[in-house]
């Protein structure tokens, strides 16, 4: 699976400002054989973890949290940018390398002690995941893992995650 994700990940140098090469994932998204592989290795590592809800951080985490919900028989709960969301928010706002940013969830999207998958599609530095998983946390949720298609390991984004596992299914250290 690894080797076929890596010729399905293409990269983009600046993009989307000069100096980061952005790894678009949209070829795996093309590819339907390809999308489910990487679907299904994520709902065979979950299946037995009990897991209540996936969160998906905007806006690619969706696209893989959504399908891994529905095939874990998980709710999916949204996490997105400020001001996106339309009823009552609780919101998390960290640093970015040049200011910051806050993201959201619905106040009711999870109670005390549910059992929660992070989703994103690409861990860099971990700031936003870190924050999402604060957002699960404050609201008394329990993350079971982080999970990411892509990880850049260089940027060792794993050790803002504190105690909160991570799983990638590609690294590139
Ligand atoms: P970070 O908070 O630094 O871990 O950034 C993670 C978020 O930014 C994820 O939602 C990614 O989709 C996006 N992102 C950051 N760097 C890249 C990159 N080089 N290529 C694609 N997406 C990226």
């Amino acid at each position: 699976m690894e080797t076929t994700l890596r010729k399905h990940i293409r990269d983009i140098p600046d993009f989307p400002k000069q100096g980061i090469v952005f790894k678009d994932i949209t070829p795996i998204l093309q590819n339907h054989g390809v999308f489910e592989g990487t679907i299904k290795s994520f709902v065979e590592r979950y299946r037995n973890r009990e897991i209540d809800l996936v969160v998906g951080i905007e806006s690619r985490g969706f696209l893989f949290g959504a399908p891994i919900a529905h095939q874990l028989g998980a709710g999916f709960i949204p996490v997105r940018k400020k001001g996106k969301l339309p009823y009552k928010t609780v919101e998390i706002s960290y640093d970015l390398e040049y200011g910051s940013a806050t993201i959201e969830m619905h106040v009711d999207a999870i109670a005390k002690g549910h059992r929660v998958l992070v989703v994103d599609d690409l861990l860099a530095t971990g700031g936003t995941a870190d924050a999402a998983c604060k957002l699960v946390i404050k609201q008394g949720g329990v993350v079971v893992e982080c999970a990411f298609v892509v990880e850049l390991g260089f940027l060792n984004g794993r050790s803002k995650m504190g105690n909160v596992p991570v799983h990638s299914l590609v690294n590139y250290s």
